[in-house]
Protein backbone atom coordinates (compact mmCIF):
# COMPACT_ATOMS: atom_id res chain seq x y z
CA UNK A 1 0.00 0.00 0.00
CA UNK A 2 1.63 3.13 -1.18
CA UNK A 3 0.55 5.65 1.65
CA UNK A 4 2.61 8.06 0.93
CA UNK A 5 0.48 8.35 -1.91
CA UNK A 6 -2.56 8.68 -0.03
CA UNK A 7 -0.83 11.72 2.31
CA UNK A 8 0.75 13.69 0.03
CA UNK A 9 2.61 16.61 1.31
CA UNK A 10 -0.40 19.26 -0.25
CA UNK A 11 -3.00 17.18 1.64
CA UNK A 12 -1.39 17.69 4.91
CA UNK A 13 -0.66 20.98 4.28
CA UNK A 14 -4.25 21.54 3.74
CA UNK A 15 -5.29 19.71 6.82
CA UNK A 16 -2.74 21.56 8.82
CA UNK A 17 -3.93 25.01 8.00
CA UNK A 18 -7.43 24.81 6.42
CA UNK A 19 -7.56 27.37 3.68
CA UNK A 20 -10.70 29.39 4.44
CA UNK A 21 -11.54 27.97 7.90
CA UNK A 22 -14.61 30.05 9.64
CA UNK A 23 -17.80 31.40 9.03
CA UNK A 24 -19.71 34.04 6.76
CA UNK A 25 -21.75 36.63 8.24
CA UNK A 26 -24.69 38.64 5.91
CA UNK A 27 -26.28 36.28 3.51
CA UNK A 28 -24.88 32.88 2.84
CA UNK A 29 -26.16 29.78 2.30
CA UNK A 30 -25.07 26.78 4.82
CA UNK A 31 -25.24 22.63 4.82
CA UNK A 32 -23.55 20.47 6.80
CA UNK A 33 -22.33 17.00 5.89
CA UNK A 34 -21.35 13.79 7.88
CA UNK A 35 -19.14 10.68 7.29
CA UNK A 36 -20.07 8.56 10.30
CA UNK A 37 -18.23 5.83 9.07
CA UNK A 38 -15.10 8.11 9.97
CA UNK A 39 -16.13 10.09 11.92
CA UNK A 40 -15.70 13.18 10.05
CA UNK A 41 -18.05 16.38 9.97
CA UNK A 42 -17.97 19.22 7.68
CA UNK A 43 -19.79 22.82 7.44
CA UNK A 44 -20.23 25.02 4.47
CA UNK A 45 -21.03 28.72 4.07
CA UNK A 46 -21.00 30.43 0.77
CA UNK A 47 -21.81 33.53 -0.29
CA UNK A 48 -23.40 33.72 -3.85
CA UNK A 49 -23.94 36.57 -5.70
CA UNK A 50 -25.61 37.12 -9.34
CA UNK A 51 -24.96 32.86 -9.64
CA UNK A 52 -21.37 33.41 -8.73
CA UNK A 53 -19.36 32.03 -5.40
CA UNK A 54 -17.83 35.56 -4.56
CA UNK A 55 -16.53 33.55 -0.74
CA UNK A 56 -16.64 30.48 0.96
CA UNK A 57 -16.22 29.34 4.73
CA UNK A 58 -15.82 25.91 6.08
CA UNK A 59 -15.33 24.32 9.43
CA UNK A 60 -15.02 20.93 9.82
CA UNK A 61 -13.25 17.87 12.35
CA UNK A 62 -11.84 14.62 11.15
CA UNK A 63 -9.20 13.06 8.93
CA UNK A 64 -7.06 14.88 6.86
CA UNK A 65 -8.60 13.12 3.67
CA UNK A 66 -11.77 14.75 4.33
CA UNK A 67 -10.59 18.54 6.06
CA UNK A 68 -7.81 18.59 3.30
CA UNK A 69 -10.85 18.07 0.52
CA UNK A 70 -12.96 20.02 2.06
CA UNK A 71 -9.80 23.28 2.36
CA UNK A 72 -8.80 22.44 -1.34
CA UNK A 73 -12.88 22.94 -2.38
CA UNK A 74 -13.22 25.91 -1.10
CA UNK A 75 -10.39 27.78 -2.20
CA UNK A 76 -11.30 26.65 -5.45
CA UNK A 77 -14.90 27.22 -5.54
CA UNK A 78 -14.22 31.51 -4.98
CA UNK A 79 -14.87 32.85 -8.30
CA UNK A 80 -16.39 30.03 -9.74
CA UNK A 81 -20.16 29.93 -11.52
CA UNK A 82 -22.19 27.79 -10.08
CA UNK A 83 -22.26 26.17 -13.62
CA UNK A 84 -18.72 25.65 -13.09
CA UNK A 85 -18.65 24.56 -9.06
CA UNK A 86 -21.43 21.86 -10.38
CA UNK A 87 -18.92 20.91 -13.49
CA UNK A 88 -15.82 20.48 -10.64
CA UNK A 89 -18.19 18.39 -8.23
CA UNK A 90 -19.12 16.17 -11.30
CA UNK A 91 -15.21 15.80 -11.98
CA UNK A 92 -13.82 15.03 -8.69
CA UNK A 93 -16.84 12.32 -8.58
CA UNK A 94 -15.55 10.94 -11.50
CA UNK A 95 -11.97 11.12 -10.37
CA UNK A 96 -12.67 9.44 -7.32
CA UNK A 97 -14.43 6.23 -9.28
CA UNK A 98 -18.15 7.41 -7.64
CA UNK A 99 -19.87 8.78 -10.60
CA UNK A 100 -18.69 7.56 -14.35
CA UNK A 101 -21.81 8.94 -15.61
CA UNK A 102 -22.52 9.09 -19.27
CA UNK A 103 -19.62 11.30 -20.36
CA UNK A 104 -16.40 10.01 -19.74
CA UNK A 105 -14.25 12.76 -18.63
CA UNK A 106 -11.42 13.82 -20.96
CA UNK A 107 -8.11 12.82 -19.12
CA UNK A 108 -6.30 15.87 -19.77
CA UNK A 109 -9.05 18.27 -18.38
CA UNK A 110 -9.71 17.36 -14.63
CA UNK A 111 -6.36 18.37 -13.80
CA UNK A 112 -6.59 21.79 -15.85
CA UNK A 113 -10.31 22.36 -13.79
CA UNK A 114 -9.14 20.98 -10.59
CA UNK A 115 -5.65 21.96 -9.59
CA UNK A 116 -4.52 20.88 -6.56
CA UNK A 117 -7.50 18.76 -5.84
CA UNK A 118 -5.84 16.41 -7.91
CA UNK A 119 -3.41 15.47 -5.35
CA UNK A 120 -6.64 13.68 -4.03
CA UNK A 121 -7.11 11.27 -6.74
CA UNK A 122 -4.54 8.62 -4.79
CA UNK A 123 -7.24 8.56 -2.75
CA UNK A 124 -9.53 6.65 -4.87
CA UNK A 125 -7.33 3.25 -4.37
CA UNK A 126 -8.00 2.87 -0.90
CA UNK A 127 -12.15 2.84 -1.14
CA UNK A 128 -12.53 3.24 2.42
CA UNK A 129 -11.55 6.38 2.56
CA UNK A 130 -13.36 7.75 -0.76
CA UNK A 131 -16.41 8.66 1.69
CA UNK A 132 -14.02 11.21 3.17
CA UNK A 133 -13.25 12.71 0.32
CA UNK A 134 -16.30 13.12 -1.19
CA UNK A 135 -18.17 14.83 2.16
CA UNK A 136 -17.42 18.33 1.46
CA UNK A 137 -18.69 17.75 -2.00
CA UNK A 138 -21.94 16.26 -1.01
CA UNK A 139 -21.65 19.07 1.45
CA UNK A 140 -21.52 21.90 -1.38
CA UNK A 141 -24.28 19.75 -3.36
CA UNK A 142 -26.81 20.31 -0.27
CA UNK A 143 -25.76 24.06 -0.40
CA UNK A 144 -26.61 24.64 -3.78
CA UNK A 145 -29.89 22.72 -3.86
CA UNK A 146 -31.18 24.53 -0.89
CA UNK A 147 -30.25 27.86 -3.01
CA UNK A 148 -32.25 26.22 -5.80
CA UNK A 149 -34.90 25.30 -3.40
CA UNK A 150 -35.25 29.48 -2.31
CA UNK A 151 -35.25 30.37 -5.56
CA UNK A 152 -38.07 28.26 -6.25
ZN1 LIG B 1 -12.38 10.47 7.06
Amino acid sequence: MALDELYREVILDHYRNPRRKGTLDGDHIHAEGQNPSCGDEFSLDLRVEDDVISDAAIQGIGCSISQASGSMMAEALVGKSLDEAAEMTRLFKQMMGIDEGDNPVDPDRPGAVLGDLEALQGVRKFPVRVKCADLPWTTLESAVQSLEAAAG
